[in-house]
Parts: C-alpha cells; sequence; structure tokens
C-alpha cells in the first residue's frame, strides 16, 4: 500500500469526517437497533396522542416499580418515581446514589403532535353528510391532511364527572374518518391558489356520516343520526361534545420504509420518536449516581403554552418539592443540572436541497443531530447552548461510540422553529437540543432511520450514566 502523503495525515488528524451509521456499528449492533424499534413502532401505534402516551408510560412505569411522587416524601437512592401532569404530560425520576445538588441528569421529549381537534360544537350537517368542524393543532401543511383515512381519539367530561373514552379507527374492521378534496376535473380555480391555501382551516370537515336516521320510513337527519349513535354508544349527547377534546389522527399504522427497511414511516415520529428512547433509558436505569429524570412534555406543537405544557410551573414545582423532601437546595440541584431537550430536527432532504445548508444539516442514519440553537431571524426565541456543556456532551457521546452529527434547522432566514430547550433553560441547567433527524417532519407520515433511533436510546443511557 502506498504511503500516505502528509496532506492525507493532516485530513486525519484535523478534519472531522461524519460517518453513516452503517461505518459504526457492527451487523449486530444494527440487529439489535432495529429489533429496539420494533418495540418503537408498537408505542407509535399505541399511542397516538399525548392522552395514550401518558397512560402507556404510566402503566408501563408502574409495573416496572415507578410510584406516583408524594410530596414532602423522602426517597431512598434506587427508588423509582412518576408525575402524572393531568393525564397528558409525565416526568419519571429514578433517584441517584449522590446528592441532589450535585444536579440531575434529565431529558426531556414532547408527547403530543400536529394534528386535527374538533371544535366545540362540532358536530353539522350539509348535503346529506354528516361532518365535523376541526381546528388543527400545531404546524401542519393543511393540504397534507385531505383524502386519508383518519382515526378518532377523544375523551368527553359529563357533567357528572365521568369521563367517556373513546378510540375509533385503530383496529382493523373500524370505521375511519375523511375529509374530501376537489376532483382534479373541477379544481382549474383551487389549483391557482397559493399552496399554503390549497385547504384552508375552515375547509378541514370530516365526514362522519352519510345515513340519515330513519323514524316511521321517514329520514329525520343526518346530525340526528350521529348523535342517536354516540348516545346509544357513548351515553354522551350533543351538549357533553362542548366538554370533550376529540383528536383526529392519521390512520395507518408504522411501517418499515424501503427495500432494506431502514427507515420508519409513521404518524407522530415528532416527537415520539425521542419520548420513546427516553423512557426506554430511564426504564432500564438502575441504582444510578445521579438522579435522572425523563420528562414527557405536552403542548410543545403550540408554545409549551397550558398547564400541562413546560411554560407551566409544574415541572419546577415537582424539582423543587422532590429536593426539599431529600434536604437539597432545588437552585443548586437545578444550577448543576444537566438537560438533553430531546427531539426531532430536520434531516436533508435531496428533493428539497434549496432550503437547506449542506455544511449545517442532520442526514439521515448519520446519527443523532445535535442542535446549537434554534428559533429565527437572528436566533429569535432560542435558547443557545453554551459551549462548555456541548464539549462535555462530545465526550460523553463519544466516549459511548454514539454517533452524532451538528445540525441546524434550514438555511438562516428561510424560517425557523423552536423546541422545548428555551422552557428548560428557564430552570438556569444546562441545555441542548439532541434528537433525531426526519423528513416530512410535521407531515401526516413522517420519515426517521432505525439506526438513529437506537442510537437516541444509547445516548440517554450514557447520558443519565455520565460523570
Ligand atoms: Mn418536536
Ligand atoms: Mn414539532
Amino acid at each position: 500500500m502506498a504511503e500516505k502523503s502528509q496532506a492525507d495525515l493532516l485530513r486525519e488528524q484535523l478534519c472531522r469526517r461524519q460517518k453513516h451509521a452503517c461505518e459504526v456499528l457492527t451487523p449486530e449492533e444494527i440487529k439489535e437497533a432495529d429489533e429496539f424499534c420494533e418495540g418503537y413502532k408498537q408505542y407509535l401505534d399505541l399511542c397516538k396522542t399525548e392522552r395514550l402516551c401518558a397512560n402507556w408510560t404510566i402503566a408501563r412505569a408502574e409495573k416496572l416499580g415507578f410510584a406516583e411522587f408524594q410530596p414532602g416524601k423522602q426517597y431512598e437512592a434506587g427508588a423509582k418515581i412518576y408525575l402524572n401532569q393531568r393525564g397528558k404530560a409525565v416526568v419519571l425520576a429514578v433517584l441517584g446514589k449522590r446528592s441532589l445538588e450535585d444536579g440531575l441528569r434529565m431529558a426531556a421529549a414532547h408527547i403530543d403532535s400536529p394534528r386535527l381537534d374538533l371544535k366545540q360544537n362540532p358536530l353539522y350537517e350539509d348535503k346529506g353528510l354528516a361532518l365535523f368542524k376541526t381546528h388543527y393543532y400545531g404546524g401542519i401543511r393543511k393540504y397534507q391532511w385531505v383524502t386519508m383515512p383518519l382515526a378518532l381519539h377523544g375523551v368527553v367530561a359529563k357533567k357528572d364527572g365521568t369521563l367517556v373514552d373513546v378510540c375509533i379507527g385503530e383496529e382493523d374492521g373500524d370505521p375511519r374518518f375523511c375529509i374530501t378534496d376537489l376532483l382534479p376535473h373541477l379544481a382549474s380555480e383551487q389549483s391557482e391558489r397559493k399552496l399554503k391555501e390549497g385547504i384552508k382551516g375552515e375547509e378541514l370537515n370530516i365526514v362522519v356520516g352519510s345515513r340519515p336516521l330513519m323514524l316511521d320510513g321517514k329520514a329525520e337527519g343526518f346530525k340526528l343520526a350521529i348523535l342517536k349513535h354516540l348516545y346509544d354508544t357513548y351515553g354522551i349527547v350533543e351538549e357533553d361534545l362542548i366538554s370533550a377534546e376529540f383528536q383526529a389522527v392519521p390512520a395507518f399504522k408504522a411501517c418499515d420504509i424501503g427495500f432494506d427497511r431502514a427507515l420508519i414511516g409513521a404518524y407522530g415520529h415528532d416527537d415520539r420518536v425521542c419520548s420513546y428512547p427516553c423512557t426506554e433509558a430511564i426504564f432500564a436505569l438502575e441504582n444510578p449516581d445521579y438522579t435522572a429524570v425523563t420528562v414527557l412534555a405536552d403542548k410543545e406543537e403550540i408554545g409549551s403554552v397550558g398547564n400541562t405544557g413546560l411554560e407551566s410551573n409544574f415541572l419546577c414545582d415537582f424539582l423543587h418539592e422532590l429536593a426539599l423532601a431529600q434536604g437539597a437546595n432545588p437552585r443548586v440541584m437545578l444550577r448543576n443540572s444537566k438537560c438533553l431537550s430531546a427531539d426531532v430536527d430536520a434531516g436533508f432532504d435531496p428533493t428539497w436541497p434549496s432550503v437547506m445548508d449542506p455544511l449545517n444539516s442532520a442526514y439521515m442514519a448519520q446519527g443523532l443531530v445535535l442542535t446549537k440553537y434554534t428559533g429565527s431571524r437572528g436566533k429569535s426565541g432560542a435558547s443557545d447552548a453554551n459551549a462548555e456543556f456541548l464539549g462535555w456532551l462530545r465526550r460523553v457521546l463519544d466516549d459511548a461510540n454514539i454517533l452524532w452529527q451538528a445540525g441546524l434547522l434550514g438555511k438562516v432566514d428561510e424560517g425557523g422553529g423552536g423546541t422545548l430547550a428555551m422552557f428548560l433553560a428557564k430552570l438556569n441547567l444546562e441545555v441542548v437540543d439532541l434528537g433525531v433527524p426526519l423528513l416530512s417532519m410535521h407531515a401526516p407520515f413522517e420519515l426517521a432511520a432505525k439506526t438513529d433511533i437506537a442510537m437516541m436510546f444509547w445516548a440517554c443511557d450514557a447520558f443519565f450514566k455520565a460523570e
């Protein structure tokens, strides 16, 4: 073999070379990643809403020995606890051997996803159809949500305090729901609209029925037929829908994509692709040195608002109460804490290269994307992670053989977005975004690479255990 030139030697020494997961993982490790993703696909199918995700997490946590957090209680090292935040957000913690004042290792992901919520008065009939009015939740491209099967998830709170669960469209044999679009033959006017107005908010109406209620041989209305069905099935009347939360989500299940099955296509990767690994990592943790915390937040997609989003005090209150009961100063604990804001970022899409800076983009199956800052127009609305913390994290990831890449959300001035990081930073801990790159983010069907998903699990595990 020819000797390496000085330039080659210098390149090896000085240049960063981004690798593909297949270059750094053994065939056994790739198989392990694929197997991890089988569990993830089930989670995707079972947990399409934040409530379902919270329920699944708590049920599993209880089986694994997590107990509901008791404020004021003193916990031993190794204790496993959870906080149920109004059924829509969950905090899991495993108490460490070290003092809480040495800081936490916290991973935070969100469990809400873009979708269509029903309006308070959703049901109406028009020209022989019964329909539901919707209000979209989160940043969706409305034209993507028509002409595909939808499932409906919801809870209805009745005046007597009972809660009725509704889930239609997930089981084989269930009916589905659907939003219609114009036929191309008659769409010439609609086709002149700008893409973002191709389907407008008030055109996202879901078809829910088409047979009238027949009484004594007489057609008595399409809306009445649906109300009768809802009453017979769930014991609810029209006014009950006002104190309900219904979400329409894509009805299809997660599946492998590509001849090599290396990607998963599914609804809700953002941000289950991080919430699942962060949850599994804390479930697998026994007797850590540092107290580990996994936060599963709601409402990230609409700005982390409300009392189940991270703008609320619930996380801060929980952490303060936990620290005080163990005799630790909560502010000292938080100041010494390290946190991963585990969220997705845009993967480089070769069909749409113009919006990306190829030097600062994440590529599929090339590892986790480390995003120093998000925001837009001059980092506005960002949490800009401290270089010192990134240096520490690079060491942790490299020591654990975790493949990672630096990636920002698109070109400067092309757009932007935010994550949980800015709300976590308010707690005065170190925080940076680390997550899985996606293609078609926020679409009803997003793509993620299996090796990246497993990498998130391995990274979270290494982070919880890191010195
Ligand atoms: Mn997200
Ligand atoms: Mn999102």
